[in-house]
């Protein structure tokens, strides 16, 4: 008999992330497929009972939280210590968690703790043979495996975007009796506070993960043109304003971020974050558009999730269209997207 746990932490408002709802899809397939198995909620933070009370309709036999100004900021030391006390409480074997940085961070140090094992970036959860099955993906994206432990406690961490998010049946908030577990702090864990967040990029934000839409920006936006320039300015203005139009996630290739790097002309709003492909990020967009990248392989394979992809690129032969596109549109993208622009301004 399993005792599984969803192990999830408050944001800054007191509710709970997207991912947690994804990871509590995964707890309750196992819940539901593992016979005699219990499912318990485990919530910390600043302030949890609204978080409890959108989840008091999972199904869950308790709610359990951890609360109080000690575990509203994200620290190493009093995550770590109220994702134990709460395993602990109920005796779990499988402890589900969203791979928020918050509990990414955590979860290998919560599993030695408790004695167990850990297993991150996990895609798919089901049950097989009466056991627990799950799924992730092997060098960068490559390869899909499938596998189960016999090793209890179990931390699992489902990676955003993987799993159809749990929602109430009728969409409302329940009302949560949450029952509290008491964690003392040693004083060596409140030597870390956070003072505030440095983001890599002083401008606006460009990466949504869940956004509809990926929209994806290769060299050739810094490339000379038909007229023998570079009409940097012009293609800054067509990809913010595309972007602020359709509130896109913003993607990059290598070539094109790697370029303020090495001194040349660039796009001001890009960064290595927003990279994506082999050494960079796997975003799991149900749409991608691609524009003056030219789809080699190890900027592709970071596309592995994207269901449906477009390219917009002057070259019939690049690499979207060997198999890599859905559609390939053979055109200048700076006039393709400044049309598109001015269809979504009339809208
Ligand atoms: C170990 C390793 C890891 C790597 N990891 C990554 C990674 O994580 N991500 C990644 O992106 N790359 C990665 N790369 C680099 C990758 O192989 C390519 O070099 C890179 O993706 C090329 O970027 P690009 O397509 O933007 O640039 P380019 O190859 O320069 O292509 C520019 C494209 O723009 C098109 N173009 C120009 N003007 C226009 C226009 N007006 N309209 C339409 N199209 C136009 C051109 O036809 C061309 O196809 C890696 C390479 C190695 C060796």
């Amino acid at each position: 008999m399993e005792t599984i746990l969803l192990l999830a932490h408050t944001d800054a408002e007191g509710a709970l992330p997207k991912a947690a709802f994804e990871a509590l899809a995964g707890a309750k397939t196992l819940a539901d497929g593992l016979t005699g198995s219990a499912l318990l909620i485990g919530l910390f933070g600043g302030q949890i009972q609204a978080a409890a009370d959108q989840v008091a309709n999972a199904g869950a036999s308790k709610i359990l939280g951890v609360a109080g100004a000690d575990f509203s900021q994200p620290r190493y030391a009093s995550d770590a210590a109220a994702a134990e006390a709460l395993a602990k409480a109920v005796g779990a074997t499988i402890i589900v968690a969203p791979a928020t940085s918050r509990l990414s961070r955590v979860a290998a140090g919560v599993a030695a703790r408790l004695g167990g094992r850990v297993d991150t970036h996990v895609t798919a959860v089901a049950v097989e043979g009466g056991a627990p099955l799950l799924r992730r993906w092997f060098y960068r994206q490559r390869m899909e495996g499938a596998f189960q432990r016999t090793q209890r406690p179990w931390v699992i961490t489902v990676d955003p975007g993987s799993l159809a998010p749990w929602a109430s049946a009728s969409g409302a908030a329940g009302s949560a009796s949450v029952e509290t577990v008491a964690v003392t702090l040693a004083d060596s864990a409140r030597r870390t506070t956070v003072t505030g967040v440095q983001s890599p990029t002083a401008g606006e934000q460009t990466i949504r993960p869940d956004a509809k839409l990926l929209f994806v920006t290769g060299a050739g936006w810094t490339k000379n043109q038909a007229d023998g320039k570079v009409h940097l300015e012009d293609a800054a203005t067509l990809i913010m304003g595309f972007v602020r139009a359709t509130q896109a996630s913003l993607g990059s290739s290598k070539s094109l971020v790697d370029l303020s790097g090495s001194g040349q002309a660039v796009l001001p709003f890009l960064s290595h974050l927003n990279q994506v492909g082999q050494t960079g990020a796997t975003p799991r967009h149900p749409k991608g558009l691609s524009t003056c990248c030219h789809g080699e392989e190890p900027h592709v394979v970071g596309w592995r999730f994207v269901n449906e992809r477009r390219a917009v690129n002057l070259d019939a032969n690049c690499g979207w269209a060997q198999g890599k596109a859905d559609v390939l549109y053979v055109a200048d993208a700076f006039e393709v997207m400044a049309k598109v622009n001015a269809l979504l301004e009339e809208k």
